[in-house]
């Protein structure tokens, strides 16, 4: 299982951590939406997108208040 709680998402353009800022459901597969919140980088240019195939989501399944979680 994965939890996209346990990964971090670092910018190698600013080299600090992304935060999360979206989600998405792409077919089977839960797309994370993480971008830098700073002045460095344009988000447009530095997002950072992390799918997670549905059946291995360990997030979206815990925690129903998910758009796309509690199901499956
Ligand atoms: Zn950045």
């Amino acid at each position: 299982m994965i939890n996209i709680r346990q990964i971090s998402v670092k910018c190698g353009n600013c080299n600090t951590y992304q935060t999360l800022s979206g989600y998405a459901r792409r077919e089977e597969w839960n797309v994370y939406t993480y971008e830098c919140e700073n002045d460095v980088c344009d988000p447009a240019v530095t997002r950072t997108l992390i799918e997670v195939p549905v059946e291995l989501d360990e997030f979206a399944r815990r925690d129903p208040g998910w758009r796309g979680g509690g199901h499956g």
